[in-house]
């Protein structure tokens, strides 16, 4: 589906259908629907009806295989579920592990897929998403085959951070940037999809509307995070990281409800509005509560609360890997403190 805050992007783009590129890259920040955006531009490619500014009619034989996921003409390339790596932790239910990077081989195995004629005489789709997740041997091999383009054929790269692709990569696609949505457009949004709390989600998602509505799910938990961050001077860190981990161990549709990596950007975000706070005396992520981000700020120094935060940078990194939880989180949350307790 093309977002309301998409529309003129997507006006722009139908009306130079005759003149698309072999690549585009959808790039602009997490959470503002470019994976949305890109299937809803595959389908209409493929569709054999559409015209226009229209999206695809939905109905003809091309819409229906893309519908039901098993278009031949369209590959969708993005990391693979990783079902053989152990997390280390006998009860953790982060065993199913979508992999972080896609694969040489899922790129390779393209060849086959272009060197035969388009099964409707249409066009070829390929999303690649997110294309940060090719290293620099997957992504010399895409190289290899966007500098060979086949007729009818267009790659849709998709990204969060451009910064990470590779400048060959770069160079031969066509960027679409993607603008934050502006405020009124996703909180309409948000409310008419029925997700409650949409002005306080939309501020800790910075302005991303989907990010805010998967937020949304992780509510009550991110309630209890402020409740615990704001507890942690009298019940210390060992205790709060002990409340954490059993979130950490709860399942929801056999996958942790937050996983590590969730916890260090929330705290992230957090951290980033008392450095804000203690610089200029605003927030952006946590408008909806500036007395609690004020408390918390009062007693740190810029300097611990800096240091902190990049601690947190490196700590995020390291987020996926298989560490004793219980300990990660201590060692997080004693940083932490440290940092809110810098200028006693
Ligand atoms: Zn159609």
């Amino acid at each position: 589906m093309i977002y309301s805050w998409q529309i003129e992007l997507w006006k722009r783009l139908t009306n130079q259908f005759d003149r698309l590129p072999h690549a585009i890259l959808l790039s602009g920040l997490a959470g503002c629907g470019k994976r949305d955006f890109a299937r809803t531009l595959a389908k209409r490619l493929l569709c054999e009806s559409a015209s226009g500014e229209a999206e695809a009619c939905g109905a003809c034989l091309s819409c229906n295989w893309f519908s039901s996921g098993n278009h031949p003409d369209f590959r969708l390339i993005e990391p693979a579920v990783n079902d053989t790596e152990e997390s280390g932790n006998e009860s953790s239910p982060e065993k199913k592990k979508k992999s972080e990077q896609i694969r040489i081989d899922q790129i390779r195995a393209l060849d086959g897929f272009l060197s035969v004629s388009t099964h409707r005489h249409g066009a070829r789709i390929i999303v690649i998403q997110p294309a940060e997740a090719m290293n620099q041997a997957t992504a010399n091999a895409l190289l290899k085959v966007l500098e060979e383009p086949t007729d009818s054929t267009l790659f849709i790269l998709i990204t969060n951070n451009k910064k990470r692709l590779l400048p060959t990569i770069l160079s031969r696609c066509q960027t679409i940037n993607f603008p934050k949505p502006a405020p009124e457009l996703a909180m309409a949004w948000l409310r008419d999809s029925g997700i409650s709390h949409a002005k306080e989600l939309l501020f800790h998602a910075g302005g991303m509307p989907l990010a805010a509505a998967d937020e949304s799910l992780d509510w009550d938990r991110l309630n209890a995070f402020f409740r615990d961050l704001n507890e942690l001077e009298v019940a210390g860190p060992v205790a709060i990281a002990g409340r954490w981990e059993a979130w950490l161990k709860e399942n929801k549709d056999g996958t942790a409800a937050v996983d590590k990596r969730t916890l260090v950007i929330w705290l992230q975000k957090w951290v980033f509005d008392l450095l804000l706070m203690k610089l200029c005396g605003l927030t952006v992520y946590h408008t909806d509560r500036p007395q609690a981000v004020r408390a918390a700020a009062q007693h740190a120094t810029l300097s611990g609360l800096f240091s902190c935060y990049n601690e947190l940078l490196r700590i995020k990194a390291v987020a996926q890997h298989p560490l004793n939880p219980r300990l990660f989180l201590e060692d997080m949350l004693s940083r932490y403190a440290r940092a809110v307790a810098s200028g006693r």
